[in-house]
């Protein structure tokens, strides 16, 4: 029986070119991906639709929602096995997260991009795209959350970033690695991911905004982000979770006003933890209720916490959530 994979078009570099003239990169009036013929298996069946085309700067919480919902009425509608989403890689890995977190079918769902626009020399868009296809087709890709394929290497959402602003090597997965690889022949895997978060969301509007500390930080940016009418706050903290004194003051007076603080390492390899006693340390942050998370980058901690903020704003519920 033929595979049925299902291309959802999003925009993004993949779907631009290159002016010859001016060297600009952008969208055209066609997606050059309709029309570029794409030598796939012939066990492989393939449908497309084009749901957006937007460079990925414009994406926001409202297309993801959108993208949820779309996979989720073509599962219902018709029998896929796969999905393939492609999307600008700049905020990529957000898509990506947003879909692991909220999507519930259990079919597998890659998304990827390229570095290069179609009509670059080396465009790296067409072979991007038929390695997510052979992943996609690949039995062992399902129940592995939501994964990107880029440059041969298979990453889960929930780990991978991109860490290059050109190389088109740029996705990695610090300190955990990829899970698998894309080989001629198809997709190996040599890792399983253990973890499974999901939330079932309809609508997602709170307002959630990332901060990154350094040194010297003061208290007055928290001040201010208190009038703006913030539902969350990711920090970025120092190291294993610490800011400057100066800070405490600020974060207290938005955890004392109900608004969540979620605190990330701007470190981008481990966990934060409750480990430094000094003023400004983590165990203080911990005693004046910061909610400590699981090794995520501040980008993805946003995401979720937008989504988490949906079915509750309880500190103690949402500390465990970020555990997960
Ligand atoms: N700026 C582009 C975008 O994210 C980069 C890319 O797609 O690679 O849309």
């Amino acid at each position: 029986m033929k595979k049925k994979i299902f291309i959802i078009h999003t925009g993004g570099t993949i779907s631009m070119s290159e002016d010859e003239q001016t060297g600009a990169v952008s969208p055209g009036q066609q997606n050059p991906l309709i029309s570029t013929p794409l030598v796939v298996d012939e066990q492989i069946h393939i449908e497309s639709h084009e749901l957006f085309n937007l460079p990925s700067p414009h994406i926001t919480s409202q297309h993801m929602l959108k993208l949820t919902n779309f996979i989720e009425r073509i599962s219902n509608e018709k029998v896929v096995d796969g999905f393939v989403i492609t999307h600008g890689t700049d905020t990529l890995e957000e898509t990506a997260f947003f879909l692991d977190l909220t999507v519930q079918t259990k079919v597998p769902i890659v998304l990827t991009g390229a570095m290069r626009s179609s009509n670059e020399i080396g465009s790296d868009g067409p072979y991007n795209l038929l390695s997510s296809i052979k992943v996609a087709a690949t039995a062992e890709a399902s129940d592995k959350g939501v994964l990107v394929v880029l440059n041969d290497e298979i990453h889960t959402a929930k780990n991978v970033t991109k860490t290059h602003t050109s190389n088109i090597a740029t996705f990695q997965s610090p300190q955990y690695g990829p899970i698998g690889i894309v080989t001629k022949r198809g997709a190996v895997f040599h890792h399983s991911p253990v973890a499974n978060d999901k939330y079932q969301v309809e609508t997602i509007h709170k307002k959630v905004m990332l901060l990154k500390a350094y040194a010297g930080m003061e208290s007055s940016i928290f001040y201010l982000l208190k009038e703006t009418q913030v539902d969350g706050i990711i920090l970025e903290a120092l190291g294993q979770g610490n800011v400057p004194p100066s800070a405490v003051e600020g974060i207290k007076t938005l955890i004392e006003a109900g608004i969540p603080v979620v605190m990330v390492s701007r470190c981008f390899n481990g966990i934060v933890q409750d480990i430094y006693g000094y003023e400004g340390g983590g165990r203080k942050l911990k005693e004046l209720g910061v909610i400590f998370s699981n090794g995520l980058n501040g980008q993805k901690a946003r995401i979720k916490l937008m989504i988490a903020l949906e079915s509750t704003n309880d500190l103690a519920r949402l500390q465990e959530l970020f555990l997960k």
